[in-house]
């Protein structure tokens, strides 16, 4: 057995095999593919080889769109059948709220060249006849996916796989992982067969591997130990029945008749296919518990639970009803198997955070489905640096160190019982909440607030009435403008007529500093660096000159920096700046790199009062003119005294409008709520949550971060030339500038449906052909219409152009505006006194 190799895959599921595959298939030699007990004896074979197309983000239908052509070309390639049936997919409707869930689904499935039809009750029941339409109210159809076999997929990607190089070493299980400084020493016991157990033998071996994939399916809690890592990945148990022949359908296909598509009644909650004259059905039900919270006893092998009958009995029931000729057939068989989840139902695939060469593809829900596609995508990032698609939303660090295994067991739950809940854009799934609070968080929700969480933090989204009952803001989603619509309206306003007060404590912030700081800073951005006092916004790049952070830098000092970036982002923004640094310590000299994310609290002020406000309590010699023009002028940063609270004050609004980010000490917070609203009370001061916020954002065009700003985009393409600094030499130039501008971002406002907004997803349209997407969306009260940012080819991206806008199944008048339509020239933002 070779010990030196250049990445070692550890796990021998769908997903290790598919990863294996691709870094042959990208030209890495010496890939090696370990697994403790058989190939597939994992979660892999008991799944039922659906692979969906269906779900709600961008990047995994990318995912899964690569998988479903690529299992279509493994026979040609390795001479195995995979057992692909092509057999199509359709999803069924209950509701109208379901229908218009499809079609907030279809638009972002165009913009990923997926097909799908529609298809009315009748024209279902004139196709298949055996279903029942009486309570549906449509359908969407995709004709190219259906199932396959998983274990016949695995078995012809790991063919693939030698047929490239890939060694495939069974019954070897990876115990011990040591970095030496450039690659890993994994050290790998043989395992043996004990009374039917699988146990460690005294046998074992150390491998040399540049790189290492773990991808261990129902082992992550061992993994995650071995590397002394959190992974929030668990199983839950999940099930499906198999019935006996059902007549009707035998009679059916004998007639001639096609397979049925795989059938999903999301309101039921179930997905039902053919098998051998019979049904298979899998239910998403509630109280499916999770399992293996603490690791997988060596008993379980390619082992099954027991069947719970009870729970699924409802699920059960509806498929009697949606099909009644499989009322009167029996069980023939049933299957209950562990199930990987994540807190958000995505996998988690990328580099693992604080180490080197070691990347996670863990957390596998759908993971027949998302293998192909993940393996190609892994494969590039790991090869080539990045991949063609950001894979930021997959990425393992979105979970910081505040996650438990309570926290992951329970939100795992959470997320197998919603796979078929409506999915709301505007959706906030209770479990595990309220966890991570800043300290006005009760005076918040004593205010109406309704809140929505950033990386476990608690965030108002928007101030709802004041004797607003527990249901509120569930009843307040959908897919239109929700019941929540109007308190946002009235936020966004008071904010362009008033003062609005934002809480912004989720912000992400590290203190940078150090004799290295400055020369870093310099090459890991790509905008010039402030004056001491003063701020820039700059991004930090990708190896392929895309954007991987955002940030507004403040210098403190000399060599001392504080960088403000996304909430949601914490561990990310935190690994890859740690990471950067220690690799240039050596050229450029100590850097210091702090998280104080936690150590302050952040309250934006925003609107033409806002600075009446503060002169009720800002201390100092002359309060008349110490937040005017010449003491404190836009894009700086002071020291002020509010009450009795320091605070780090910065002139920048992301609302468009006069104001100040409030940085203050994380336990004054509650002092300085007070004084703000007791100082407010007078000016009419506002309360104001996020969703008025990121609608205010767009009326100047600010690009927001997992939206206009990500991996799969240059900030050039972003069309912020004016925020790169094309003299200097950064990280990611040369890429960036040769990559130059394949499409590029705008602005629209949209002539959009009377009861319905963007979300910032949807396709957009020159005339009868697709050009872009929208990657924000929502509504100006400045302009009193829709509003959406996206990326079109720049011959387009220019003000004045009229596209379409795919909102609801229609499509809708947009044109392409100015950057910043709102104060195009800044005057409000300037604005003196
Ligand atoms: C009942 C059921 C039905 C399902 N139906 C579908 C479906 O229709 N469509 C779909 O897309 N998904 C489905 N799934 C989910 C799917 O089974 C999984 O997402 C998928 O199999 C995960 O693949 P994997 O490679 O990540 O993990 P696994 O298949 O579990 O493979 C991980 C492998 O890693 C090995 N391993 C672990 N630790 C080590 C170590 N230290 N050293 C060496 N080897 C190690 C294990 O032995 C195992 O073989 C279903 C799941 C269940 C339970």
């Amino acid at each position: 057995m070779k010990t030196h190799v250049k990445a070692l895959v550890v796990g021998g599921g769908a997903v290790g095999t598919s990863i294996a595959y691709h870094l042959a298939r990208a030209g890495w030699n010496d890939v090696m593919l370990l697994e403790r007990d058989e190939l597939t004896s994992g979660s892999t074979w008991h799944a039922a080889g659906l692979l969906p197309y269906f779900n709600m983000s961008y990047a995994t239908t990318h995912i899964h769109d690569y998988s479903i052509k690529f299992y279509k070309t493994l026979e040609a390639e390795t001479g195995l059948n995979a057992g692909f049936s092509v057999v199509g997919n359709l999803r069924m409707a209950q509701t109208q709220a379901r229908m218009d869930e499809y079609m907030v689904y279809a638009t972002t499935a165009e913009t990923c060249d997926v097909p799908y039809e529609w298809l009315t009750p009748a024209q279902i029941k004139e196709r298949y006849p055996l279903v029942n339409c009486t309570n549906l109210v449509g359908a969407i159809y995709h004709p190219t996916d259906g199932y396959i076999n998983p274990a016949d997929v695995t078995m012809a990607m790991a063919k693939g796989a030698r047929q490239r190089g890939v060694m495939i070493e069974r019954k070897w299980q990876a115990d011990a992982f040591h970095w030496t400084g450039d690659h890993w020493d994994v050290t790998c016991t043989k395992m043996v067969e004990k009374g039917g157990n699988l146990v460690p033998s005294d046998e074992q071996i150390v491998i040399h591997a540049e790189h290492v994939v773990t991808a261990t399916g129902n082992h992550p809690q061992r993994t995650a130990k071995l590397l002394g890592l959190k992974i929030p990945a668990i199983p839950v148990e999940h099930q499906f029945i198999v019935t006996e022949p059902d007549p009707a359908l035998v009679e059916w296909r004998k007639a001639g008749n096609p397979e049925h598509p795989v059938l999903r009644d999301a309101d039921a909650k179930w997905y039902v296919r053919e098998e051998r004259g019979g049904w298979i059905l899998g239910p998403y039900e509630r109280n499916a518990p999770a399992r293996f919270e603490y690791g997988v006893p060596d008993s379980f092998r390619a082992d099954l639970f027991p069947l719970d009958l009870e729970r699924i009995e409802e699920e059960y029931m509806s498929m009697i009803h949606r099909i009644p000729s499989s009322e009167t057939v029996g069980l023939k068989d049933d299957f209950n198997g562990p199930i990987c989840y994540t807190p958000d139902g995505n996998p988690l695939v990328g580099p693992a955070p604080g180490l080197r060469n070691m990347w996670l593809a863990e957390g596998f829900s759908f993971g027949i489905t998302a293998a192909g596609g993940t393996g190609y995508y892994l494969a590039q990032l790991m090869v080539e640096g990045e991949a063609e698609i950001d894979m930021a939303s997959l990425d393992p660090k979105r979970y910081g160190s505040w996650m438990t295994t309570e926290y992951a067991a329970r939100k795992n739950e959470e997320a197998y019982e919603h796979v078929y809940i409506l999915h709301h854009p505007d959706e906030e799934r209770p479990a595990c909440r309220p966890l991570r609070t800043a300290p006005a968080y009760d005076r918040q929700k004593a205010l109406g607030a309704q809140f929505g969480h950033v990386n476990g933090w608690e965030r108002p989204n928007y101030y709802g009435p004041l004797d607003a009952p527990e249901t509120f803001d569930h009843d307040a989603r959908s897919f239109r403008r929700g019941g929540w619509w109007q308190y946002a309206v009235d936020e966004a306003k008071a904010v362009r007529e008033g003062v609005g007060l934002i809480d912004a404590t989720a912000f992400t912030k590290h203190v940078v500093k150090g004799p290295g700081a400055t020369q870093f800073l310099d090459w890991f951005t790509c905008n010039k660096l402030p004056k001491v006092g003063r701020i820039n916004l700059t991004y930090a790049l990708t190896s392929k000159g895309t954007t991987r952070t955002e940030y507004t830098i403040v210098r403190l000092a000399e060599n001392e920096y504080y960088l403000v970036s996304a909430g949601a982002w914490t561990a990310y923004d935190a690994d890859y700046l740690r990471k950067a640094a220690e690799d240039k310590a050596g050229d450029f000299g100590y850097i210091e790199i702090q998280d104080v994310t936690t150590q302050w609290g952040v309250f934006a002020i925003a609107g033409p009062k806002s600075r009446d406000v503060l002169k009720e309590i800002v201390k100092d010699a002359d309060p008349e003119t110490v937040l005017g023009n010449k003491r404190f002028p836009w894009l700086t940063c002071r020291d002020i005294e509010l009450g009795m609270c320091p605070v780090r004050a910065i002139r920048v609004a992301y609302t468009g409008e006069l104001g100040w980010e409030l940085h203050h000490p994380i336990e004054m917070q509650n002092y300085l709520w007070d004084q703000l609203m007791a100082a407010g009370a007078k000016h009419g001061l506002k309360l104001v949550g996020a969703r008025a916020q990121n609608w205010l954002r767009q009326e100047k065009s600010y690009r927001a971060f997992g939206n206009e700003l990500g991996r799969d985009a240059t900030p050039l393409e972003a069309d912020l030339p004016r925020f790169v600094d094309l003299d200097k030499d950064f990280h990611g130039k040369e890429a960036m500038v040769a990559t130059g501008v394949r499409s590029k971002c705008c602005t629209l406002l949209i002539d959009g449906p009377e009861d319905a907004d963007p979300w910032g997803r949807e396709a957009l349209y020159d005339g009868e052909t697709r050009v872009g997407r929208l990657t924000s969306g929502g509504y100006s009260v400045a302009f009193a219409k829709s509003i959406g940012m996206g990326y079109v080819k720049p011959e387009l991206a220019v003000p004045g152009t009229k596209l379409k806008v795919k909102i609801l199944d229609q499509l809708w008048d947009a044109e392409v505006v100015e950057d910043s339509p709102y104060d195009p020239k800044n005057e409000v933002i300037r604005k003196d006194g």
